[in-house]
């Protein structure tokens, strides 16, 4: 099988399968978006629903937001991980909103990506759902999807490789719907500890499922250092 044969019989049935391709993280405005994206780094975003609601009753704007502390913000964060310098993070990115790009969110990568906290993921999911630009957010779920299944290879180890990659085979009309199709497979079906092989249908098609029932497969580890981890 060509690797344009397995795009195509991967995301047809991803996309008839999961096609939801919204975020389930909580928001109202691009602002909301991305405090809430970047409270989602190494969180659920069930969890990070908990809290958002009223960290936004309080902080909707980046003009209000940019007036609190960081002891301020973590009070309404800290069941989420890393709060302390989540907090941080978002006071410092309130404030460059506010002075540099009046109180809104830059649609550039390389605007978004020099905000305190954001990185090249966020910035895709914000570039993605909020200026439709063809973007693919690489996160836990969408690199450990493209590497089982094997649209990608072992030796992208990083999460920008994955997204060099998958953006190089999937067509620019399908890139973001392809972000939340390997997203939600990845959080529902396909997930980490325990895949649920057996209620997918890319088994006949799947390289970790077909290793995996001959010896136990190692599985390439994300390559990320501390700060990154943040974002
Ligand atoms: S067959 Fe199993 S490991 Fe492969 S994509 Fe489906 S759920 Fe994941």
């Amino acid at each position: 099988m060509t690797k344009k044969q397995l795009y195509d019989i991967t995301l047809g049935y991803l996309e008839e399968k999961c096609p939801m391709q919204y975020t389930e993280l909580l928001y109202e405005s691009p602002f909301q978006l991305l405090v809430a994206v970047v409270l989602s780094a190494q969180c659920t975003d069930e969890r990070v629903n908990t809290v958002t609601p009223k960290l936004f009753e309080l902080y909707p704007t980046a003009a209000l937001m940019s007036q609190a502390t960081p002891e301020d913000i973590y009070q309404y964060i800290k069941s989420v991980s890393y709060p302390n310098s989540k907090a941080k993070y978002l006071v410092a990115l309130a404030q460059r909103i506010t002075t540099q790009y009046n109180g809104n969110v830059p649609s550039q990568l390389e605007e978004l990506t020099t905000l305190p906290g954001v990185g090249r993921k966020t910035a895709n999911v914000i570039q993605s759902i909020v200026f439709h630009k063809a973007a693919l957010a690489v996160d836990t779920h969408v690199f450990r999807v493209s590497h089982r299944i094997g649209l990608v290879s072992e030796m992208s180890t990083t999460p920008y490789a994955v997204e060099k990659e998958l953006t190089k085979y999937i067509s620019t009309s399908k890139i973001s719907r392809a972000h939340f199709w390997l997203l939600y497979h990845g959080r529902y079906i396909c997930t980490a500890k325990k895949p649920k092989c057996t209620e997918c249908g890319l088994i006949e098609y799947c390289k970790y499922f077909k290793k995996q029932n001959k010896k136990s497969v190692k599985e390439p580890q994300i390559k990320l250092n501390n700060l990154s981890l943040l974002k």
